[in-house]
């Protein structure tokens, strides 16, 4: 048995499924989790001595490699000045400003210390904003675990939603209603139904959470155009896309600004933050300016923020990260396509920016049902060929892999001849 293997049966009898977290588990993939014991760059290093290459980066945070320097640094000297004293610091107010500098939506933010608690806080602002109870939100997207999203679409677009985990409540289902991504119609046809009623539209601009998916051509605008006229506050879940597919988000680069956005990952270069902002006249229901509570012991914890602001600085001041990580997922998805092309291979890659899901159908992926048709099993294979060539991915086809300017032309070409070769031994 390997270090990892007797780590992992020790945690099944003190952890539930021996994770804190389920995807970590590898359960979509068979085998036993890898488990890390140091990182560095571009590298993992397991407990058993072997090294990978990262595409997974902590779902999305080491945009920079791991353990940067600025960031190390930034942490190593506000650990000297204390821990947490739940009460206001001058940080706080310098990453507030420079959130609002970068987020086009942004002209006020709240700190939070997770992706969850910020979809969680926006929904119920935007329900005490608007007075209205219910939200619309779209199949495969993911906005972390708070009981409104975990609901699944009902039988029939017009039905109610249905819980999507045991703990629920059908009370809680019946305010969630659920599209299809990329369906404006099926949008159009709840709002119709739901006249007056609906507080919120959420989704995530481009997708990570079921594979990469991108909008099409004129989604973003339409639902800009729906809330606009039916006084819906549109709401991006920018946790993954946030600060990533481009400085301000995927909203920068689309041009289409929500009313709100959510935030994580990225934004705390590591540590457990989350953050949501948006027009000056909603955030400023938040109490105490407003009715609505929200509030958090360690809410713009000072080590958090130090991590924090020394990454967002960093990306907000040199643009070259950006050119480089578009760079660098061009290279690495052409090659991709080319290395399929030598072996007759016709497999769906999706591609944004820094992020991309190579999805094992024909078929083009614009929505959870086009992504459900492809071969889970085969990916399950592949991901444990790639993994034997010391290439680490995320351990699910529904995941999106996450680059980060840590990785060099050699680790790219490594990572290319990987795929040819597991692609060769698995299909
Ligand atoms: C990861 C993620 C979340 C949840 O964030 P946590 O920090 O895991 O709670 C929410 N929305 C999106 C789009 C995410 O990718």
């Amino acid at each position: 048995m390997t270090l990892s293997e007797q780590l992992f049966d020790k945690a099944k009898n003190y952890i539930p499924g021996g994770v804190n977290s389920p995807v970590r588990a590898f359960r979509a993939v068979g085998g036993s989790p890898i488990f890390i014991k140091s990182a560095k760059g571009a590298y993992l290093y397991d407990e058993d001595g072997n090294t990978y290459i990262e595409l997974i980066n902590s779902w999305g945070p080491m945009i920079l490699g791991h353990a940067h320097e600025l960031v190390e640094k930034a942490v190593s000297d506000a650990i000297q000045k204390g821990f947490s004293f739940g009460a206001p610091t001058r940080r706080e107010v310098e990453m507030a400003e420079l959130i609002c500098s970068i987020v086009p939506s942004v002209e006020k933010v709240r700190m939070v210390n997770s992706g969850t608690e910020a979809t969680m806080s926006a929904l119920r602002v935007a329900r005490g904003y608007t007075g209205r109870d219910k939200m619309i939100k779209f199949e495969g997207n993911y906005h972390g675990h708070g009981d409104s999203f975990l609901i699944a679409a009902g039988s029939g677009a017009m039905t109610f939603g249905e819980p999507d985990s045991p703990g629920v409540t059908k009370g809680v289902a019946n305010d969630t209603l659920t599209a299809p991504y990329n369906d404006l119609a099926a949008v159009q046809a709840l709002v119709d139904a739901n006249k007056g009623q609906i507080a919120c539209i959420i989704l995530e601009p481009v997708v990570g959470n079921m594979g990469l998916v991108k909008p099409v051509e004129g989604f973003l605008e339409g639902l800009r155009k729906i809330c606009d006229e039916e006084g819906i506050v549109l709401i991006f879940d920018e946790v993954m896309t946030g600060f990533r597919l481009a400085k301000g988000g995927f909203q920068e680069r689309c041009g289409v600004i929500p009313d709100m956005t959510t935030m994580g990952k990225i934004i705390g270069g590591g540590m457990p933050v989350g953050a949501y902002g948006g027009k000056k006249e909603i955030m400023d229901v938040v109490s105490p300016a407003g009715p609505v509570y929200q509030a958090g012991t360690l809410s713009g914890n000072p080590i958090a923020m130090a991590a924090g602001q020394a990454m967002l600085t960093h990306l907000s001041e040199n643009p070259s990260v950006y050119t480089r990580l578009e760079e660098i997922g061009t290279t690495l998805t052409n090659g991709m396509k080319a290395n399929m092309e030598k072996i007759g291979l016709n497999y769906t890659l999706n591609h944004v920016g820094s992020m991309f899901t190579l999805f094992f159908t024909d078929k083009p992926v614009n929505n959870f049902e086009d992504a459900k048709t492809s071969d889970t099993a085969l990916f399950g294979r592949y991901f444990q060929a790639m993994l034997k060539r010391g290439i680490y991915l995320a351990p699910s086809q529904y995941e999106a892999m996450f680059l980060s300017t840590a990785l060099t032309d050699e680790h790219i070409q490594t990572i290319l001849d990987a795929n040819l070769e597991s692609l060769k031994e698995v299909v």
